[in-house]
Formats: structure tokens, C-alpha cells, sequence
């Protein structure tokens, strides 16, 4: 039997673990899977997307630039890829692009089965508006925290986030603020960092009230200790970066391309190891 094809999409991608990943994950199942790393112009997404469909590819990770991209050329959406607004897996289906979101259930699979964390009538800040800050919303409304606080630096994308997700709070009954970083002045269970911040090694100009001891601060940067990381270390929180997120949002790309739920726990060692 020929090997079933996959392949990540990004510009640029070679950094990109998901081929490590989505193979860690064939080898429990003993798949034979091709999983390639595509570098994708900047104005060719659609063309590399087409492309793979031709070569008789069956799905395709999406990242950094692409996801709205994806988003729009998708021919049908899950309900959480409508809610991101971006879209992170494609399933090439008969010729059909199927697009979902499976960034905001991986980060909240980690909080819970690795960090250990409930988010059931929590209190949760939620730093960061962009593309990720977006595609988590749902997920975490769906856990029903007490209260969710969105923060950002520039207030009005904080806000029209929020706006968007009002319905979803509601349901949720749960209390969803709005701050800028200057403004928050409670102290919370969870705090999660979607900046990039991190990227640039900037710190956070958040108050050193929102954590305590042993609150979850994660971040979801990988592969290095962020300035919000060592702020919520040094005030004696349980600390994340987002290797779990990765490992996790991929696990629910495999189940949904394969039919079969890989272990996440395994692979996560191993690259901490690494
Ligand atoms: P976007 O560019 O869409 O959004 C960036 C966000 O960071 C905005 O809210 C922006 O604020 C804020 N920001 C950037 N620089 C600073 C700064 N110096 N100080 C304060 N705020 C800042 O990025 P994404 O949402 O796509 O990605 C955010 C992070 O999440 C990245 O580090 C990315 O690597 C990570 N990520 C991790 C994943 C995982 O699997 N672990 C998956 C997806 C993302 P403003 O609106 O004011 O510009």
C-alpha cells in the first residue's frame, strides 16, 4: 500500500516540527505516513495548496503566514475554525477544502491532561488579541471559567475580540472583561500569554498582581524561557511554554486525518529531551 501524504504549509517552515510529530504519532499505530515540510511563496499559497491536491496529498497543516489564507479558501469550516477565524488544518476531501482549527483544543487538552489544570469557574487572563489569542477564545469558553480577561496592548482589537465572543461567554456564564495591560489589577488562576512578545524578548508591562503562588502562568512560545516566564516564575507560579500546545493541537490534526488518537504524553518527553 503507498503511503498516505501530508505535508505543513508555511513561509517560513523549515523550523517547523509537525513532520517529527505526525511521525512520532504513524509509529504508534505502525502508519506509514509521508509528512513534508512546503515552503510556500508569500503569494502562493493557493498555487502550493493546488498543487499538493494534484500530487494526491489528503491533508495539510497550515502555518504562520497562512492561516487566514486558509481560512478563506476553505469550502466548508468546522464550527471552531468559523469561530477562530483562521484555520490551522486542511483536509483535502474529494477535491474540497475542509478547513478546522485545532490550535484552541490544543492549548486547553495541555492545560488540562499535562499542566494539570482545571479551568471550570477559574479565573483566566488571557494576554494578547492576534491570531491565536482569537483561536483559543472559544475552547476556553467552553470550559465554562468564571471569568475570562482579555488584554492587550492596543485596547480596541482587545475589544472587538471580546465582542465577538459575547454569545459564547454568555452561554458559558462566564464573565468576560476587557483591559489594557496597565488596568489589571486582580489576581488570577490561569494566565496565558498569546503575544509574540516573547519573540523579541520584550517584557510584558503587566502588573505583578495578576499572579500568586502556584497559578498556571503558560506561555505559548516553545523552545526558550520568555520575560512573561521568568515574571510568573518569580512570583512562585507553575510555569508553561507552549510545547503541549504544539504536541496537542497536531494530536487532533492526526485523529481527524486518521480516525485514531495518538499519545501526546511520549512525544512531548522526547522533545523536551531533545
Ligand atoms: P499575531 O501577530 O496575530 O498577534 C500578536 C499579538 O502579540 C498581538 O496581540 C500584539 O498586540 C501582541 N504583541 C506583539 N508584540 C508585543 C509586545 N512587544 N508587547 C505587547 N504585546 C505585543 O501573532 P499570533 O497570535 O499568531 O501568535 C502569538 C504567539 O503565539 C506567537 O509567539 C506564536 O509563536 C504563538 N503560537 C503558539 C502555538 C503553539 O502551538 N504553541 C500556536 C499558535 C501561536 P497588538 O494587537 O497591540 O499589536
Amino acid at each position: 500500500m503507498t503511503a498516505k501524504k501530508y505535508a505543513v504549509i508555511g513561509h517560513p517552515i523549515e523550523h517547523s516540527k509537525s513532520p517529527l510529530i505526525h511521525q512520532a504519532f504513524a509509529q504508534q499505530f505502525n502508519l506509514s505516513i509521508v509528512y513534508e515540510k512546503v515552503l510556500a511563496p508569500l503569494d502562493g499559497f493557493m498555487a502550493t495548496v493546488k498543487r499538493l491536491q494534484a500530487e494526491g496529498f489528503l491533508g495539510a497543516n497550515v502555518t504562520v503566514p497562512f492561516k487566514f489564507e486558509a481560512f478563506d479558501a476553505s469550502q466548508a469550516l468546522s464550527a471552531r475554525a468559523q469561530a477562530a477565524g483562521a484555520v490551522n488544518t486542511l483536509s483535502f476531501q474529494s477535491s474540497q477544502l475542509v478547513g478546522d482549527n485545532t490550535d484552541g483544543c490544543g492549548l486547553v487538552n495541555d492545560i488540562l491532561k499535562h499542566q494539570h489544570t482545571a479551568l471550570a469557574g477559574k479565573k483566566v487572563l488571557l494576554l494578547g488579541a492576534g491570531g491565536a489569542a482569537q483561536g483559543v477564545m472559544l475552547p476556553l469558553l467552553e470550559q465554562q471559567p468564571l471569568q475570562l480577561t482579555v488584554a492587550n496592548r492596543s485596547l480596541d482589537k482587545a475589544q472587538a475580540m471580546a465582542d465577538r465572543f459575547a454569545a459564547d461567554a454568555e452561554r458559558s456564564r462566564t464573565v468576560l472583561q476587557v483591559h489594557t495591560f496597565a488596568d489589571l489589577s486582580q489576581t488570577y488562576d490561569v494566565v496565558i500569554n498569546a503575544t509574540s512578545a516573547g519573540l523579541t524578548e520584550s517584557k510584558l508591562a503587566i502588573p505583578a498582581v495578576v499572579f500568586k503562588p502556584g497559578m498556571l502562568a503558560y506561555d505559548m512560545m516553545y523552545g526558550r524561557e520568555t520575560p512573561f516566564m521568568q515574571q510568573a516564575r518569580a512570583a512562585g507560579a507553575q510555569v508553561a511554554d507552549g510545547l503541549g500546545m504544539l504536541v496537542e493541537q497536531a494530536a487532533e490534526a492526526f485523529s481527524l486525518w486518521h480516525g485514531v488518537r495518538p499519545e501526546t504524553a511520549p512525544v512531548i518527553q522526547s522533545f523536551r529531551q531533545s
